[in-house]
């Protein structure tokens, strides 16, 4: 798979008085693979909303260099050509509607790029389909649950035909029911749109349905790799402050314990699955 977001040694420091801050982000590499779905982990402070940031050109590398598809985001006249092809979805869904009627908030990023008229309609029903927030295209936004607001915000991308959507923990105001709904959006346009997707969160239960999982701590990136390589850490986990998938966590446990359970659970599911395959025998008075 070809890389769409390469992270060569970025640094970033916010301006402050002057004064010497510690950088957000330090000396970061990364390479995102085109179609890869990627959660990004780390506890408050860490940097995740900075690389976030730092992916379509909002914040541009102090040092070392931001490339999306193989453009430098340092380069202005590119600016809305990388803006394109990344799309942002922030926190907070009320701060992202722009319409009065959902459809007309959908199509306001494809308006400004200038897109016709029938091609604008024709994206907007398109996009609103694969959030499944096509029945609600005349209601009005602010009246919507959060996790429909959501929807609609990744729409309003979607709409702009992006090869990526970068979403700054999209679910943390949002209720279980929102919650949901909107990982099964972002994960029916990775498996079935192919979009490319950067997921930063601090649920677990979300982060183990990533193919690959950062994990920021302190300006740097210290773990990389597939959702069952870093939920196989438990304890360097547990020791940065961050939960542990209950499943990933107790199968550590017992494995320490001696009991023969297979790496890399990360769901209920697939511990209930372990488990009942375990031979008990012996050990039973
Ligand atoms: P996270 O998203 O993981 O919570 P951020 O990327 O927002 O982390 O922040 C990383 C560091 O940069 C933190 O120390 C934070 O205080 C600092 N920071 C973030 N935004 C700003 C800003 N606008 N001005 C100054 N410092 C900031
Ligand atoms: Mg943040």
């Amino acid at each position: 798979m070809e890389d769409l977001i390469i992270f060569d040694n970025v640094t970033y420091r916010y301006d402050s008085d002057g004064a010497a801050l510690k950088p957000a982000v330090s000396n970061l590499s990364l390479k995102i693979k085109k179609g890869e779905f990627v959660a990004v982990l780390g506890h408050n402070g860490s940097g995740k909303s900075t690389l976030a940031k730092l992916c379509n050109a909002i914040l541009i590398p102090e040092s070392g260099r931001v490339t999306v598809d193989g453009t430098d985001t340092a380069d202005e006249e590119k600016i809305y050509d990388i803006r394109r092809k990344v799309g942002m979805v922030f926190q907070n869904p009320d701060n992202q509607i722009v319409a009065t009627v959902v459809e007309d908030d959908v199509a306001f990023g494809p308006e400004n790029l200038g897109v016709e008229p029938t091609e604008i309609r024709r994206r907007v029903d398109e996009a609103l389909k694969s959030v499944g927030m096509y029945e609600y295209r005349l209601h009005e936004p602010h009246r919507l649950s959060g996790g429909q607001k959501q929807r609609v915000a990744i729409a309003g991308i979607l709409a702009m035909q992006t090869d990526c959507i970068v979403l700054d923990e999209p679910t943390a105001m949002l209720d279980p029911k929102g919650r949901k709904e909107v990982m099964q959006a972002v994960k029916k346009l990775n498996r079935e749109l192919s979009k490319t997707v950067v997921f930063i969160t601090h649920f677990m239960d979300e982060a183990v349905q990533a193919d690959r999982v950062i994990v920021m701590n302190k300006a740097e990136k210290i773990m990389d790799g597939t959702a069952k390589e870093v939920f196989s850490h438990p304890e360097r986990l547990k020791a940065l402050g961050l939960d542990v998938p209950a499943a990933a966590g107790l199968s550590h446990e017992l494995k320490k314990r001696g009991i023969d359970m297979p790496d890399g659970i990360l769901d209920n599911e697939s511990f209930i699955e372990a488990f009942e395959r375990i031979n008990f025998e012996g050990n039973n008075t």
